[in-house]
């Protein structure tokens, strides 16, 4: 589908999914797929902005279209938050506050789900309750607002005040009422969110007063009136005037604190009995508001940072298929962009034949897509409930669609494979890998340019990388790129003949050899050369290496027979080293660092620990061995102290290793 198709398509789906959400409160979609969509419209608008449609939902806010209620001007606009999905988008908008010289300190606060409401008081007493609309006008809720028990009536002082917040339901409130509606056979809401919306933006105020809604507060209009100049000190007015301010609000001197507190918040807010889809994270210091700034949609001193879905449905648009290095034929699927676990998806694995036939998966389908940590994500099954009409069942190709030869695949295995050694999907797959993270790790040759140097004829094979040096010039012109980064790129790949021996081994790609495996056999043979030379009976006398693997192994040398001597001739060739000068520290411990370390940098501070054998995890939990505390450690110190988990400090740390 072409950009302008794209961007039509998928302004008209958001704009219908905006109305079932904001006017009817009956969502069809999860919110991540929702901003996932959102984003990707974004996105195509920045870089296509002659496309942009009339009804661009990317700028609005809410909706008012179709509300029976009256309708009320707000005092000043009810924007919207700008959303984070991971730790570098919070650090990135940290950064740039920084980057324009400002210096804050931050508050975040849970962020609750439900509906905004501001809540007008003249000397002390309540008097006009509205919904955010569409930020610049909203709905007189004023006699359902009444019926909010925890919305104060009368104040402690007698003020006239605006003040803000989040009217929501609980969750045992929202179950009693779901199951209330099943017993009359009546349409059930479909979380606490779209009950609460419901419920407030009634007609009559008896329902509202029926389905007992709550509410917490978080800020006042013009809060220098009231001579208040911090968020922190807004929340603790609020609770002193008798408003309800969610407990779990933390002040923090920088972004490194916001991501422990996150970390922390991750594990507690799912024992509250109110929904949180993330954390809203604000500048402290008003000063800075003006300063920092505003786009038409939201403020540039606040962020909310939305909890990973780690499984997330979205539409299936295409089958495709790749070669794998051993020549494995990879069915893909390719997706409607989704967020998943903090990153963008456009592709699945869909593993193989049987595994496509088994769950049924077609083409225009909507699927439930997996994706936890590192691992690659997955279609975990199909949403038969959405399943359009025009699909057709799935159908293996028979040919390989690099090379077009025949593919075949042997009894015992679920896989094909191309049946021909020399096919260059599987070359270009096996130089990708070479170059990749786990492997060689040199940075700036991931997949687009290996493919890109691979089509132009300058790589075709692990050898060719290191001969790039000599095509400076051609290099620059082809990726379009200054100097600096093709040197960067070539001192990368220079840097790379000093890896590890069983980084080395796992470049190789030999069938059923990883990282973990590679490292057990440089362990034992440690040189390449011993390795190559490695018979069955020997392998096999290690205990992690089957059948399997051994047969992979020797087959692998006798067809690369030449592949140690090439890469001797660039100059890789590593000996197994012990670990750093035989310390080993903290052998299979699982570290967790947090605070800032005076000695070390992070990464040394990581380095360190995994050359002496330690694992490094990024949070807390029962499986941490150690937590190695600098100063201004935050949640994570808590978090140990909390889990009897064994603390140590940075001298000790500096002493030991
Ligand atoms: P938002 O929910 O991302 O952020 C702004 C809102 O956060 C504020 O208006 C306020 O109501 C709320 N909030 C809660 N706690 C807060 C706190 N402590 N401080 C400040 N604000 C706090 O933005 P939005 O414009 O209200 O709506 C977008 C949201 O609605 C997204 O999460 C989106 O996924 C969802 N949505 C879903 C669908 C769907 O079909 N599923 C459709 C439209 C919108």
């Amino acid at each position: 589908m072409d950009v302008l198709s794209r961007i039509k398509e998928l302004t008209n789906l958001i704009n219908k999914y905006r109305k079932e959400y904001y006017e009817f409160d009956t969502p069809s979609i999860s919110d991540i797929e929702y901003d996932s969509l959102l984003r990707e419209l974004e996105t195509l608008e920045n870089e296509y902005p002659a496309f942009i449609q009339d009804d661009s939902p990317v700028k609005k806010i809410g909706s008012l279209e179709s509300t029976k209620l009256k309708k009320i001007m707000h005092t000043t606009s009810m924007l919207s938050l700008g959303n984070a999905f991971n730790e570098e988008e919070l650090r990135a908008f940290s950064e740039r506050i920084i980057k324009d010289g400002y210096n804050p300190t931050f508050v975040c606060e849970l962020k609750i789900d439900g509906i905004a409401s501001t809540a007008k008081y003249e000397k002390g007493s309540f008097v006009l309750g509205a919904t955010r609309g569409d930020g610049v006008v909203g709905e007189n809720i004023t006699a359902n607002m009444k019926t909010i028990k925890s919305l104060p009536k009368k104040i402690k002082d007698k003020l006239d005040i605006e003040v803000r917040g989040e009217v929501y339901m609980k969750q045992d409130v929202f179950n009693k009422l779901n199951q209330e509606k099943e017993n009359q056979n009546e349409v059930l809401f479909k979380n606490p969110r779209n009950a609460a919306g419901g419920s407030l933006r009634q007609l009559n105020s008896k329902i509202t007063e029926s389905r007992s809604l709550d509410i917490f507060n978080y800020t006042i209009v013009n809060p220098e009136k009231y001579n208040l100049k911090t968020q922190i000190e807004v929340l603790d007015f609020l609770s002193n005037q008798g408003f309800k301010v969610e407990p779990h609000y933390r002040y923090c001197r920088n972004i490194e604190e916001v991501i422990a507190y996150i970390d922390y918040i991750d594990t507690l807010r799912k024992t509250l009995n109110y929904d949180t889809d993330g954390v809203v994270i604000k500048v402290n210091e008003f000063d800075l508001y003006d300063k920092i700034g505003y786009t038409v949609k939201t403020p540039k001193w606040a962020i909310a940072y939305k909890f990973p879905a780690l499984e997330v449905e979205t539409r299936l648009k295409d089958i495709v298929f790749t070669v794998g290095r051993t020549g494995s034929i990879n069915p893909t699927a390719i997706l409607d962009p989704v967020m998943i676990a903090g990153s963008m998806v456009q592709r699945a694995t869909l593993n193989n034949e049987d595994y496509i036939k088994e769950k049924d998966i077609r083409i225009n389908d909507y699927v439930v897509v997996r994706k936890a940590g590192e691992i690659i994500p997955e279609i975990v099954r199909v949403n038969f409930e959405r399943r359009p009409k025009d699909t057709t069942s799935f159908k293996m190709i028979n040919a390989c669609p690099v090379c077009n030869s025949k593919i075949i695949r042997k009894e015992s295995q679920a896989e094909h494979y191309c049946s021909n050694d020399l096919c260059e999907g599987k070359l270009l797959a096996s130089i990708i890998y070479f170059a990749s993270k786990p492997a060689m790790n040199i940075e700036g040759l991931g997949e687009k340019v290996v493919t890109l140097f691979y089509n132009e004829g300058f790589i075709k094979s692990f050898k060719d990388i290191y001969s790039l040096k000599n095509k400076k010039i051609d290099l620059m012109k082809l990726e379009k790129k200054g100097e600096k980064s093709i040197t960067n790129l070539l001192n990368a790949i220079e840097e790379s003949k000093n890896a590890s021996l069983e980084k080395v081994i796992t470049a190789l790609g030999i069938r059923f050899v990883g990282s973990k495996i590679a490292k057990v056999l440089a362990k034992n043979f440690r040189t390449l050369e011993a390795l190559e030379k490695a018979r069955i009976e020997e392998l096999l006398r290690i205990p992690e290496i089957g059948d399997a693997i051994a047969n992979s192994i020797v087959e692998y040398f006798e067809k690369e027979h030449k592949i140690i001597e090439d890469l001797k001739e660039v100059g890789i060739n590593p000996v197994y080293e012990e670990m750093s000068f035989g310390k080993t520290n903290f052998l299979n411990l699982n570290v967790v660092l947090t605070g800032k370390l005076e000695k070390y940098t992070r990464d040394e501070a990581k380095t360190l620990i995994e050359s002496q054998g330690g694992n490094i995890l990024s949070a807390v939990t029962k499986n941490t061995d150690l937590v190695i505390a600098g100063t201004d450690a935050g949640s994570k110190l808590e978090k140990a102290i909390k889990l009897n988990i064994k603390i140590m400090k940075e001298e000790d740390f500096t002493k030991l290793v």
